[in-house]
């Protein structure tokens, strides 16, 4: 990263507010913590490396599953509160909070577990999943840890009626006035950058398509440069397709088991019905195995947290059938201005034409 750009990403977690908001989700912080308490077995007398510990609470988590030791690392001066933080609570022989990049501290032994909360909007905004690939490939073990362990990234068609009326459609007619000139620029000022905003399963038209599923403890930093997936879904209802949302899901899965037992919820219901009984009796090991995959989700029938969704809006509504297709595909790759940012090139085709949205995350 050029380092005034990173200066600027770093000093923005040095405010309080960033930080309260991310504990105060809690499905995110309690998540977190049942991970981490779940994997205590794992955990017990081990060696973690927190990446990004911030006031330091995934940390303490760990500790208190009953780590030997946790490598707490933070780049933005928050770290000089985790390090108070941790005192105070007399933990300061256990969590060893290292101010810095984790590209640049000292740490001088392997270890067994890495946990991180590193996933932005949409999940690759930040781009911080490389600082997580760096300290795996510098200091996990074989055979070692990381938490959470997979993530996977979603796309669906959005009808949302409302939120257009009332950015859009409110122009047209304003204190009996027609101001529909300003439709253009409420349109660009409104929907040309993709929008952090919570939507509800009513407005999604479309089962989700998988964008990209990232297995945590193989994925490279070269394959989140670029990534690029095509769609194809039937709409499942007449409406007006307004745009596109984009959430994720990431799962704690503790022993080094294939993505295909690992992943999507296609794959927990056939782990679950392959571990069915005739008498409809979940057997042990796959009743173990399906409740050892905690998961964060951040799907818009889930409960809410404070990623929300990200949508990209298109300018102008098009008009689905109910079982008429809607295809495309999206790329999202690391923008030269600042790898943090994200450019988003999504092409989307219904009813024979063919349409383009090029935007960026900044
Ligand atoms: N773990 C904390 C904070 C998560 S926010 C919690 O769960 O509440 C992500 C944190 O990672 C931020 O504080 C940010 O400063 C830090 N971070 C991001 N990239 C980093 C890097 N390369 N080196 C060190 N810290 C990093």
């Amino acid at each position: 990263w050029a380092p005034e750009q990173d200066a600027a990403y770093f000093h923005s977690y040095a405010h309080v507010g960033i930080h309260e908001e991310m504990i105060k989700d809690r499905v995110r912080t309690e998540t977190y913590r049942n991970a981490i308490f779940q994997h205590a077995d794992l955990i017990k007398d081990k060696v973690v490396v927190d990446v990004g510990c911030g006031t330091g609470i995934l940390s303490i988590f760990c500790a208190y599953a009953g780590a030997r030791k946790v490598y707490a690392v933070d780049a933005s001066e928050i770290a000089i509160q985790a390090r108070e933080v941790v005192k105070a609570n007399g933990l300061s022989d256990t969590v060893i909070v290292l101010v810095g990049r984790i590209e640049e501290v000292q740490i001088d032994e392997e270890v067994d577990i890495i946990v991180s909360e590193w996933m932005g909007y949409m999940l690759l905004y930040e781009s911080m999943l490389s600082s997580v690939i760096y300290a795996r490939d510098r200091w996990l073990k074989p055979g070692g840890i990381i938490l959470p362990s997979h993530a996977t990234l979603y796309l669906a068609p959005i009808t949302n009626v409302e939120r257009y009326a009332e950015s859009i459609d409110f122009w047209r007619n304003v204190y009996g006035i027609d101001m529909s000139a300003m439709l253009p620029l409420a349109k660009q000022c409104s929907f040309e950058e993709p929008c952090v905003e919570s939507i509800t399963a009513e407005n999604v038209m479309s089962w989700p398509v998988q964008v990209k599923h990232i297995d945590c403890s193989t994925v490279t930093v070269q394959e989140l440069e670029s990534v690029t997936s095509n769609f194809s879904v039937p709409s499942m209802m007449t409406a007006s397709l307004h745009g596109f949302a984009l959430w994720f899901d990431v799962i704690f899965v503790g022993s080094t088991s294939s993505p295909s037992d690992t992943h999507s919820e296609s794959s927990m219901d056939s782990s679950l019905s392959g571990g069915l009984n005739g008498n409809g009796v979940l057997q042990k090991s796959k009743r173990a195995k399906t409740l050892n995959q905690i998961m964060l989700s951040t799907a818009p029938e889930e409960s809410p947290t404070h990623w929300q969704q990200t949508v990209l809006y298109i300018y102008d509504p098009i008009e689905v059938r109910q079982d008429q297709q809607i295809s495309g595909s999206i790329t999202m790759s690391q923008s030269r201005e600042n790898p943090r940012f994200l450019n988003i090139h999504l092409e989307y085709k219904c009813g024979g034409r063919c349409y383009v949205k090029e935007t960026v995350m900044r």
